[in-house]
């Protein structure tokens, strides 16, 4: 998918979860949570490395494949961060949530995502 249907779906989703969330539904978090909704596709420096150019015809370098769409790594962070910085709360959830509409997106997709 492409930048900007991540970041769609990062923001629609946050703004799904504002409902239950409430103090979620500002526009600094919404962007946070769009923002986190493309941030594990920053692995193209990866691909960028591994097949030595930024468009990638190769089909054995699945980025799907790689640590950055690890559901639980981001589960995991936020995991760790709640219990850390308990006043930071709702930019943890921002970022799980675009983290996981990410991931969640994928779930959908012909080649799907390797869950766990
Ligand atoms: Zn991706």
């Amino acid at each position: 998918m492409l930048p900007p249907g991540h970041i769609a779906g990062g923001y629609l989703t946050g703004k799904i979860a504002s409902q239950f969330i409430p103090a979620l539904n500002t526009p600094e978090l919404l962007a946070l949570t769009a923002f986190a909704g493309f941030l594990p596709d920053l692995d193209f420096f990866l691909v960028f490395i591994k097949a030595k150019k930024f468009v990638n015809t190769d089909e054995s370098i699945n980025h799907r494949t790689f640590l950055t769409h690890a559901p639980l790594l981001y589960l995991l962070l936020f995991v760790v961060c709640y219990l850390i910085f308990p006043e930071y709360r709702v930019l943890e959830f921002a970022f799980v949530i675009g983290t996981w509409s990410h991931i969640f997106i994928y779930t959908f997709s012909s080649d799907g995502i390797q869950w766990l």
